[in-house]
């Protein structure tokens, strides 16, 4: 069998900087999602099809196939009153916030200069070269309720 759209991909992954910082690993030994559901980044997505079990691969997912090119237009400075409280506002301060359509997103604070408040709406990893490693722990179908779903259920994945 081998990594196709309906299908449920489990896999372990090691997520780095091209500097080799570690973002994020799968947790529990592994991390499973439905293919071709958006589940997961495209770039990640597209290397791992046609993929099976056993197979090992490194793939360098560049910013247009993962959290897109950072845009200075993200960055906007705001009055110290736009936040509920200055308690935990410093630079590197993560906030939920309401993009332009409504989407959530996250906002991080760029900078503090008195009250002024330079917050960016960019993705962390926006700009960012993100590298997988990967291994293809198991493949199986996905069923009728996980792709009406778009998700996998349980027990390495999503539950209700
Ligand atoms: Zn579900």
């Amino acid at each position: 069998m081998q990594i196709e759209d309906k299908k449920i991909v489990v896999m372990n992954y090691t997520l780095t900087t091209d500097d080799g910082e570690v973002l994020d690993q799968s947790s529990d030994g592994s991390f499973a999602y439905l293919h071709g559901a958006d589940n997961i980044i495209a770039g990640l997505e597209n290397a791992l099809t046609g993929k099976v079990v056993g197979d090992t691969l490194n793939v360098k997912v560049l910013p247009d196939e993962g959290y897109g090119e950072r845009n200075d237009e993200m960055l906007q400075v705001v009055g110290k009153e736009m936040f509920e409280s200055d308690d935990e506002l410093e630079v590197g301060s993560q906030f939920h916030a309401e993009g332009p359509d409504g989407q959530p997103i996250m906002i991080t604070v760029a900078a503090i200069e008195g009250d002024n408040i330079t917050i960016d709406g960019n993705h962390p990893l926006a700009g960012v070269n993100l590298n997988f490693d990967v291994s293809i722990i198991d493949i199986r179908d996905a069923s009728e309720e996980e792709i009406s779903h778009g998700h996998v259920h349980g027990p390495d994945g999503h539950t209700h």
